[in-house]
């Protein structure tokens, strides 16, 4: 499936500049515009692979390329005002090449949790390919300000876009980690998933492994309806000498009986890395079962997938979520040496994480304006002396 990515903020840039990097070391062909926008200069100097062409800096005039500061509402603000030079930057994406936008940012900062439900917003009404958003939810240890800024961005963003996948960075954080490091880690997981996932719509179809390879559209049609989504992944080492059926077991012993032997393992070991993909850590926990539509991506070199396997592992979560609409199918990757399973869970409605995110940020937001209506009050009791004896100079 082929992407104009556009992340915004600083951990939309940096995904989105890894997606590039993910993309030409797989030749996997998603990636076929990116464009990194923000308010602080910094951070776009930092990225890698995005063309400096494709970095957009905006609020020059209001925050002199130092950020928002976490500041949401600036961050929209800033992201309207100046979505002209945004869009300077789109006009060069030869749009009718590309089957979706995916607009990315964290959540819980200032300019991506701001920006992107306004970009999204502008791209729908001008477009007609489908924009998809990635928002990506903050650690709960980041504080008040950060659940608050992700709670409230989440709400429009959800509104805005065709669909909204969802990473959560609090099921992911490790400790003891440099929160650089820490992150660097996340995003690789971020792009694995994702990447075979919509890497999984660009094989060309034909050839020997045309049977059932997954196409875009199948990818467009679990996420249209909208909603929020999820996605699973699992994977397993696999020994791949390039050719058919060339394995040592295969070889000494030869024969059908053999064969059956090989396709009943191959079988198996879908349908357990479809249950692990799917029971395993989501990048947005929630309860699977409820979940509205769903397709399974299964990718690895063509001898170890079978249409069998494939089969089962798409009952199983017919099973598991009670939806009729789970899709599936196979993403050869001829030189991978695993054999991986994704799952896309879409419109997923049990997430407590969701609700506990609302419930801290609300605490956040009361606690603010108490602070903010005593404030003028603590400061005066602190500026003037008990028994005013004092007086200001004018
Ligand atoms: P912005 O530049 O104002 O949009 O804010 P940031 O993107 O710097 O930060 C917003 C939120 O994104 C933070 O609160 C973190 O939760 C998260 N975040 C920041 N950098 C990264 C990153 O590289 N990867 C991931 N997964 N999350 C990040």
């Amino acid at each position: 499936m082929k992407l104009a990515m556009i992340g915004f903020g600083q951990a939309g840039g940096k995904i989105v500049d890894k997606f590039v990097g993910y993309d030409a070391e797989q030749g996997s062909n998603i990636v076929r515009a990116a464009v990194a926008v923000n308010t602080a200069k910094a951070d776009l100097m930092g990225l890698e692979n995005i063309p400096e062409s494709q970095r957009v800096l905006i609020g020059q005039s209001r925050v002199k390329g130092h950020g928002v500061g976490a500041d949401n509402e600036l961050g929209a603000e800033i992201a309207e005002e100046d979505m002209d030079e945004v869009q300077g930057a789109i006009d060069s994406i030869p749009v009718h090449e590309v089957d979706a936008f995916l607009v990315i940012a964290g959540l819980g900062g200032g300019t991506g949790s701001g920006g992107a439900p306004v970009i999204s917003k502008h791209l729908k009404r001008i477009y007609t390919e489908p924009v998809y958003g990635m928002g990506i939810l903050p650690g709960s240890d980041e504080g008040g300000i950060y659940t608050l800024n992700a709670a409230r961005s989440f709400q429009t963003f959800v509104r805005e876009v065709d669909n909204l996948l969802v990473f959560d960075n609090d099921a992911w954080r490790k400790t003891g980690e440099s929160v650089q490091g820490g992150y660097d880690q996340i995003n690789d997981e971020i792009v694995k998933r994702f990447g075979i996932l919509f890497g999984a719509g660009e094989v060309e179809q034909g050839g020997e492994v045309a049977e059932s390879v997954v196409d875009s559209s199948e990818i467009i049609n679990t996420l249209a309806g909208g909603g929020v989504s999820t996605v699973g992944y699992a994977r397993e080492e696999v020994e791949n000498t390039g050719g058919g059926n060339g394995g040592l077991l295969s070889r000494l012993t030869g024969g059908e009986e053999e064969d059956e032997l090989d396709t009943a393992h191959t079988t198996n070991r879908i349908t357990s890395l479809v249950r692990k993909a799917a029971l395993g850590r989501l990048t947005l926990p929630c309860e699977i079962e409820g979940t509205e539509r769903a397709l399974l991506v299964m990718a690895g070199p063509p001898k170890y997938l079978n249409r069998k396997g494939i089969e089962r592992g798409r009952k199983w979560l017919e099973e598991q979520t009670g939806s009729m609409e789970v899709r599936g199918g196979d993403y050869p990757v001829r030189g991978a040496n695993f054999v991986a399973g994704v799952i896309l869970l879409s419109g997923v409605n049990n997430v407590p994480r969701i609700k506990e995110l609302q419930q801290v940020a609300i605490e956040a937001q009361d606690n603010i304006e108490d602070i903010r209506d005593e404030s003028d009050e603590n400061l005066e009791e602190l500026v003037n002396d008990d028994d005013d004896e004092l007086e200001s100079l004018f």
